[in-house]
């Protein structure tokens, strides 16, 4: 068996777009309704990514992040626009212009209340060099391993480089 790596992973964007909830999905498969951020701002789950067993310590602040989670709601076409300036901030502090990172569109459940068409996340994906797009909802879990699992895939190859 390949030996298990570890990998920091911060997930990142405007309060309310549901960072806490997705994170809380994907580690502990339970939708919290209301999440206190206060209990604990770091999370660790085991996935396997093509064949290999990797740990993913999951943080909701910059520190010493690997790959980033860049989340906005659907619902909310300014925590769109908010997740331009933290990409820049990133490769400021990663000094790395292609950081892994994912663009997640949550509350995709609330599609009567969409406010960003699918096609402006797809045009800030193209902006970003064909960042991965993916629309996710925290309540009905969809969606939610693939984000981590692409994003642990692309540290990987970086890795790997
Ligand atoms: P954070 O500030 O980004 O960590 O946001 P939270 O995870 O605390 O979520 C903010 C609010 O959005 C809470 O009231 C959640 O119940 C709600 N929420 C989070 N994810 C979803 C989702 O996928 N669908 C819906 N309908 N509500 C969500």
């Amino acid at each position: 068996m390949r030996p298990q790596r570890e990998y920091h992973i911060v997930v990142l964007g405007a309060g309310g777009v549901g960072k806490s909830c997705l994170t809380a999905q994907f580690v502990q498969n339970v939708w919290i309704e209301s999440y206190d951020p206060t209990i604990e701002d770091s999370y660790r789950k085991q996935i396997e990514v093509d064949g290999r067993q990797c740990i993913l310590e999951i943080e909701l602040y910059m520190k010493q992040g690997q790959g980033f989670l860049l989340v906005f709601s659907i619902t909310s076409a300014s925590s769109l626009n908010e997740l331009s300036e933290l990409r820049e901030q990133i490769i400021r502090i990663k000094d790395d212009e292609k950081v892994p990172l994912v663009i997640v569109g949550n509350k995709s459940d609330l599609e009567e209340d969409r406010a960003v068409p699918r096609a402006r996340a797809f045009g800030l994906s193209q902006n970003w060099g064909n960042a991965p797009y993916y629309e996710t909802s925290a309540r009905r879990r969809a969606n939610v391993n693939e984000v981590f699992v692409d994003l642990c895939r692309q540290i990987i190859r970086k890795d790997l480089e």
